[in-house]
């Protein structure tokens, strides 16, 4: 979401006359975009700052200005609070108002004061933002719904981003269509809660995200559909089933549950259990038998015994993940687990998510080893990060995705060659797997 943001603020700038630069050295204008999701994100936010420091003092001295704006969840959390720690920032613009940046630095320039903005309005900032370009290539974001009403005792979400909102079906396929115009394969729905998507459709009424998905999927430019993050709460029968009928909602599915142990669910406020968690994999693969499943594990949640951890180790035992994000509890201040009396020792959580991790790693290997000798379509989206390095002569390296999101390299032998797949979707046979990819050749 953080990058979809950066992208559109990146835009806006674009559209009043601003050009992308790689350093802040001599820029006219910074923007540090924050997660709040992140450890210590205020911290990490000030030591940027301090680093922004000596280059607009540079400015100035020079008889000129740099414009420092503050973006994001930690912007819309600590608010002015951040002028008062740092000299440094001219604008605090929250994530559901950064469509007002250009306004804020014409204020700022021309007023010569701070500008500040933390408003919720979702559906002004959808309306006015400017049409993607920034991060569109073969696959690009659209956001189909912000905001979370869940609110999970460890999660800052609902105090930064607001309550949810959907944005209506009309308006995501008047992007999608757009995006397609500009090359796009693939379409990416993005949303806090995605599967809690409630926009309105043309004659008024509710959609479904499964709805959104088979209008989008009738575009015929669009061959891949995916769409992050849910939450198991939200998987309707409907959905579920999209899996089964929509062939361009691709077989992959990142479906957070945080903890296989029901004390520690409860204790989170996920108001769902592990055997509902059960359920809807059980669905899944029946709608979808070879469904690659990811999700978010939280280790040491305040009042995690042994035993609940356990629980966790049989869960994804039991389900078979193909890659997952994990990570030791952290408070988040303002939230209610950040107060809770029982937390866990540091050494305990670090022996935990070791162990965590060796298995899920070890699902991953597994899950990769499978796809030697298939047959893949995999959409090429650019030139593999090492391939650039390349000598002269030296084979060029593809990267694309497979359907169950594994990255796919291949070679090519020429530039003409690569720019024949760039965007396309092309069968691989896969000759060899590795932890985190997969190789093979252009069958
Ligand atoms: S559902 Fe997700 S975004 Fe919402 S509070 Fe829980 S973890 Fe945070």
């Amino acid at each position: 979401m953080n990058v979809y943001d950066s992208d559109r603020m990146q835009d806006l700038m674009e559209n009043v006359g601003y050009e992308t630069v790689d350093t802040p050295e001599g820029a006219d204008m910074v923007i540090i975009n924050t997660c709040h999701i992140r450890e210590k994100a205020s911290e990490k936010l000030f030591s940027d700052l301090g680093r922004i420091r000596p280059h607009k003092n540079k400015k100035e001295e020079d008889g000129s200005q740099m414009i420092v704006a503050v973006a994001g969840c930690v912007a819309q959390a600590e608010g002015e609070e951040i002028f008062k720690r740092s000299k440094v920032v001219d604008i605090i613009v929250g994530p559901e108002s950064y469509q007002t940046l250009p306004d804020l630095v014409g204020k700022a320039i021309r007023e010569k004061k701070k500008q500040i903005n933390l408003d919720f309005v979702p559906d002004n900032k959808f309306d006015v933002l400017p049409e993607s370009k920034t991060g569109v290539g073969a696959s690009a974001f659209v956001t189909v719904q912000e905001g979370c009403d869940k609110f999970c005792t460890f999660c800052v979400v609902p105090y930064t981003r607001g309550a949810e909102y959907s944005r209506e079906v009309s308006k995501i396929v008047d992007d999608a269509k757009r995006l397609v115009d500009q090359g796009v394969s693939e379409i990416y729905f993005l949303g806090q809660n995605v599967n809690a998507y409630h926009g309105l459709d043309a004659s008024g009424q509710v959609s479904s995200l499964a709805k959104l998905i088979e209008e989008v999927a009738k575009i015929d430019a669009v061959k891949r559909i995916r769409y992050t993050t849910s939450h198991p709460r939200d998987m309707s029968d409907d959905l579920l089933a999209a899996h089964r009928d929509i062939e361009k909602l691709m077989p992959f599915l990142h479906l957070p549950i945080q903890s296989g142990s029901n004390n520690v669910l409860k204790g989170m406020n996920r108001k769902h259990t592990r055997q509902d968690y059960f359920k809807i994999i059980e669905k899944l693969r029946e709608s979808r038998p070879d469904m690659g499943l990811s999700s978010d594990f939280i280790v040491g949640f305040p009042g995690e015994a042994d035993k609940d951890f356990e629980d966790t180790m049989d869960l994804v035992r039991r389900i078979g993940f193909t890659q997952c994000y994990s990570f030791k509890y952290s408070p988040r201040p303002g939230t209610p687990a950040a107060d809770a009396k029982i937390q866990v020792e540091e050494s305990v959580k670090d022996v935990r998510l070791a162990e965590l991790q060796k298995l899920l790693t070890e699902q991953q290997i597994e899950f990769n080893k499978k796809a030697e000798g298939q047959i893949m379509p995999v959409l090429f989206e650019r030139e593999a990060p090492k391939s650039k390095k390349r000598s002269s002569g030296d084979k060029i390296q593809l990267w694309g995705k497979s359907p169950y999101l594994q990255s796919v390299i291949v070679d090519v032998d020429s530039e003409e060659e690569a720019k024949k797949y760039f965007g396309k979707i092309a069968d691989v046979k896969i000759l060899k797997s590795r932890p985190s990819s997969l190789v093979g050749n252009i069958n």
